[in-house]
C-alpha cells in the first residue's frame, strides 16, 4: 500500500501538529472561531438560525458591500466583461475601467500616478519587491501586516524595526546607516490589529531628515481617517509628503484589490518590473466596477468617515463601561485585550451568542498573552446595533470571569 501523504510531507508539516490538534478541539467544542461559514451578504447585521447577530466582524468600514450603486456597478460589469479578463494586467488583463479608477484614486488622493494590484496584499509585494534590493534597507513598524514582511523578503532587503510610532527608535535605526544606502520607511497609518493611529506626520519627519522616503499602508485608514476620508496621512496634514501609499480595496472600498499611490515614475516601473504584478491575473470587472464606484459614494457622502468615527467611540466607551479596557483609537477598530487563545476563543463564543460576531486576533497576529477581540465598526451600524454588542461584551466578560479565566 502507498505511503500516506502526510508522511511524505516535510517537517514544517509535522511541526502544526499541535496547533491542528488544539483547532480540532476548538471545533469540537464549538469555540473555533476562524472560517465560521456565512449564508448572507457582509452587512451591519446577520441572522443566524433565526437570529439577528450584529456583525463586527467584517472591515466593510462604509458598509458598501450592499449598496445599491455598487452592486450594480459590479453586475453591469460582468454582462458588460465577463466574469474574469483571464490574464495579467500586462498581456490582456488591462481593462479601460483599470484604468479609470487608477485616474480616479490618484486625483482623490492628489498623486501623480496609481498602479491598481490584485489584492490589498499584493499591493505591498509588487511596491517593496520591486523597488528595494538587498543593499538597501527596510524600516518597517514592529505591527506591520505580512504583506510588508513578505514583499521586504522579496526584495531580498535587510530590516530593521521600530515599535509602533517611536520616532526616537526610527531615528537611532536610520543615524545607523553608514555607507550609502537607500532606506524605505514603511508603517500602517492605522494599525490593523490594536487599532491605534500612527504618528504620521512624527514618522515622516524622521524618515525625510534622514532622506527616506516613507510608504504608509493605508488598508485601515482610507475612508476613515481625515476630512474626506482619504486615510491617516490627510488627517495628519501631511497627504502631500506620503511618498508612496497602499491601499486594499476589501475593507472602505466593498471589494477585492488594491493600489499603489506615487510618483509617475515610481508606479512606471513598477508596472514594467514587478513581478507580482505582471505574473498574476489582474483584478476581475466585478471587483473593479465595485471599488470604482465604492469610490464614487464615498467622494459624494464625505460624512461617511465621521459616522465610521463615532461608533467606534461609542463601542470603546461601552466596552470600558462593560469592564474591558479597549485599546485607545480613533478608526473603527476596536481592540479589546483578553490575555490568552483560551480566554480568545471563550469570549468570541459568549459573544456570538450574546448576538455579536466579532474577530479574535491570536499569535502569530499578536504576542501569545496579548490575544485580542478585534471588533469594527460600518457606518451602517446604528446606535442600537453598537449597544447590543455592548450589551455582548458585557455578557462574555461576566461567562469568563464565571469560568475563573483570568482577563
Ligand atoms: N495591509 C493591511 C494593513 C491589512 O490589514 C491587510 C488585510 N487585512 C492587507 C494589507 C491585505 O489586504 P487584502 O486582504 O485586501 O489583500
Amino acid at each position: 500500500m502507498a505511503e500516506s501523504t502526510s508522511n511524505l510531507l516535510p517537517l514544517r508539516y509535522a511541526r502544526s501538529a499541535t496547533a491542528r490538534g488544539h483547532a480540532a478541539m476548538a471545533r469540537d467544542l464549538g469555540v473555533y472561531p476562524f472560517e465560521h461559514p456565512f449564508s448572507g451578504p457582509s452587512g451591519a447585521t446577520f441572522v443566524e438560525n433565526g437570529t439577528e447577530v450584529v456583525n463586527v466582524g467584517s472591515n466593510n468600514y462604509l458598509g458598501l458591500t450592499t449598496h445599491p450603486l455598487v452592486v450594480e456597478a459590479s453586475v453591469d460589469a460582468i454582462r458588460r466583461y465577463g466574469t474574469s479578463c483571464s490574464g495579467s494586467r500586462l498581456m490582456n488583463g488591462t481593462l479601460d475601467m483599470h484604468l479609470e479608477l487608477e485616474a480616479e484614486l490618484a486625483s482623490f488622493l492628489g498623486k501623480p500616478a496609481c498602479l491598481v494590484t490584485t489584492t490589498g496584499f499584493s499591493a505591498n509585494l509588487v511596491a517593496l519587491s520591486a523597488l528595494l534590493g538587498p543593499n538597501d534597507l527596510l524600516v518597517l513598524d514592529r505591527a506591520s501586516h505580512a504583506s510588508i514582511y513578505d514583499g521586504a523578503r522579496l526584495a531580498r532587503v535587510p530590516m530593521a524595526t521600530f515599535r509602533n510610532s517611536d520616532v526616537g527608535g526610527l531615528d537611532r535605526k536610520l543615524r545607523q546607516i553608514t555607507k550609502p544606502t537607500a532606506a524605505l520607511v514603511a508603517f500602517e497609518g492605522v494599525y490593523s490589529m490594536e487599532g491605534a493611529t500612527a504618528a504620521v506626520a512624527d514618522v515622516i519627519d524622521t524618515a525625510h531628515a534622514h532622506g527616506a522616503p516613507v510608504l504608509i499602508d493605508e488598508a485601515h485608514s482610507f475612508g476613515v481617517l481625515g476630512a474626506l476620508g482619504r486615510g491617516a496621512a490627510e488627517a495628519a496634514g501631511r497627504l502631500d509628503d506620503a511618498d508612496i501609499i497602499t491601499l486594499t480595496f476589501s475593507k472602505s472600498l466593498a471589494s477585492c484589490g488594491g493600489a499603489i499611490l506615487a510618483d509617475t515614475d515610481v508606479i512606471e516601473h513598477l508596472r514594467i518590473e514587478s513581478r507580482p504584478y505582471i505574473f498574476t491575473a489582474s483584478a476581475p470587472p466585478s471587483a473593479v466596477a465595485a471599488a470604482l464606484a465604492a469610490l464614487r459614494v464615498l467622494r459624494n457622502e464625505p460624512e461617511l468617515p465621521a459616522r465610521v468615527r463615532a461608533g467606534a467611540a461609542r463601542l470603546r466607551r461601552g466596552a470600558a463601561e462593560a469592564g474591558w479596557k479597549p485599546l485607545p483609537g480613533e478608526a473603527g477598530v476596536v481592540a479589546v485585550p483578553v490575555g490568552n487563545q483560551v480566554s480568545a476563543a471563550l469570549a468570541w463564543r459568549a459573544m456570538l451568542d450574546a448576538g455579536a460576531y466579532c474577530n479574535v486576533a491570536i499569535p502569530p497576529a499578536v504576542p501569545p498573552t496579548g490575544c485580542l477581540l478585534r471588533l469594527s465598526v460600518a457606518a451602517t451600524h446604528t446606535d442600537d446595533d453598537i449597544d447590543r454588542v455592548c450589551e455582548a461584551l458585557a455578557t462574555a466578560r461576566k461567562a469568563l470571569q464565571h469560568d475563573a479565566v483570568p482577563v
